[in-house]
């Protein structure tokens, strides 16, 4: 560990409503073993001063949490979170910094990345040290998901990975770990941003969100017809789960953009997918096959979803999900 802060592995994480987001506290987890092998020391960045659970990321692994001045959601500013971020990375030189992936990494990260004139790895399922040359190998699936390559960073630092949520498991805290809360204060008005906050509008439907979901239920075309859509629907339900699709369905406008999982979609690595008469074309499998278990029905046995399949059942759909919605709901009283 060195007392500059260079050789630092950095997690910036994510809140809403003033909580950190399970991924982020799963990738602190996952951080805290990386900074252990190496002796590094492990900082929790968080883009707000007011952070409810800031002592949980130090019972989860942080030596440091950093509480950046961000935007207030009223007045979000990405620009203003990469110029503090940015500013914040070149006095501390972190060697390496995670984030999930997600709408807020998707836009911060890569800007951050090239003000500080190096890459970064998206998308990341596993992340580990090679011991000789002390780089970060950061495993992703590339070429559509139809291979698995490991990306290091010869020349540049520092190392910069986003990684799929629920890529790692959530850890146990330890609630005797104290970490070092240090608050970063910042001159907004300094930068001029590009863009402006017109409206926040909040998801009040009360489901559960595709990208954060434990459980996916996915309904292909197999599905025939928008009406049919309720019967996977119902499934969900009963497993608390966040309903996908595959894209024929977005684009016959049966199902909203926001629900679609794949390579134009969204990318999804819950502990259970379960899919309903989904081919597995692999602009699908880029989105999915990374799930911990997948379950797939299908009537056609030859159909590409079994070879990526936990367990596969062959036959009819409109008979199979609703005997399984069934058996769950009397199953769960
Ligand atoms: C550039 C590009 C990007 C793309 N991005 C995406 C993406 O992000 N996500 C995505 O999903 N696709 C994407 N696609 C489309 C992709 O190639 C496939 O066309 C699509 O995934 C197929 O969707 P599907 O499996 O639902 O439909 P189909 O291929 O039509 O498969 C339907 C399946 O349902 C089964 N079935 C039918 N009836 C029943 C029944 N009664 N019971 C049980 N099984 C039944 C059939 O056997 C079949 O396997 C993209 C394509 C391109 C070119």
């Amino acid at each position: 560990m060195t007392s500059d802060g260079s050789g630092d592995i950095w997690v910036v994480t994510e809140q809403r409503d003033g909580r950190t987001k399970a991924p982020s506290i799963a990738l602190i987890g996952k951080a805290r073993k990386l900074a252990g092998e190496r002796q590094s020391r492990l900082t929790a960045v968080c883009l707000s001063q007011v952070v409810e659970d800031a002592a949980q990321l130090a019972a989860y692994g942080a030596d440091r949490v950093y509480l950046l001045d961000g935007p207030v959601p009223d007045d979000w500013n990405d620009d203003a979170y990469v110029k503090e971020l940015v500013d914040l990375a070149r006095r501390e030189k972190p060697d390496v910094i995670l984030a999930t992936s997600g709408s807020l990494s998707s836009s911060v990260i890569p800007r951050m990345a090239v003000a500080l004139d190096t890459g970064v790895s998206p998308n990341c399922i596993s992340l580990d040290f090679d011991h000789q040359s002390r780089m970060l190998v950061q495993t992703r699936p590339a070429f559509g998901g139809s291979l698995m390559a490991n990306v290091v960073f010869p020349n540049r630092r520092p190392q910069i990975a986003t990684v799929r949520p629920h890529a790692f498991k959530k850890g146990d805290p330890d609630p005797s770990r104290q970490g070092e809360m240090i608050r970063v204060d910042f001159d907004r008005q300094a930068v001029s941003a590009k863009t402006k906050l017109l409206n926040v509008v909040k998801d009040l439907s009360g489901k559960v969100r595709l990208d954060e979901a434990e459980v996916v239920v996915c309904g292909g075309r197999g599905l025939g017809k928008a009406e049919n859509f309720q019967m996977v629907a119902e499934l969900a339900e009963v497993l608390g789960a966040a309903l996908g699709t595959s894209r024929p369905p977005v684009d016959d406008g049966w199902v909203p953009y926001a629900h679609q999982v794949g390579q134009t979609g969204k990318i999804v690595s819950p502990r259970l997918y379960i899919a309903c008469g989904v081919a597995g074309a692999p602009q699908h499998l880029a989105g999915m096959q990374t799930s911990e278990i997948i379950v797939a029905i299908n009537e056609d046995p030859r159909a590409p979803i079994f070879e990526v399949a936990t367990y596969g059942m062959v036959g009819d759909l409109f008979k199979i999900v609703p005997l399984l919605t069934k058996k769950l709901r009397e199953a769960r009283g």
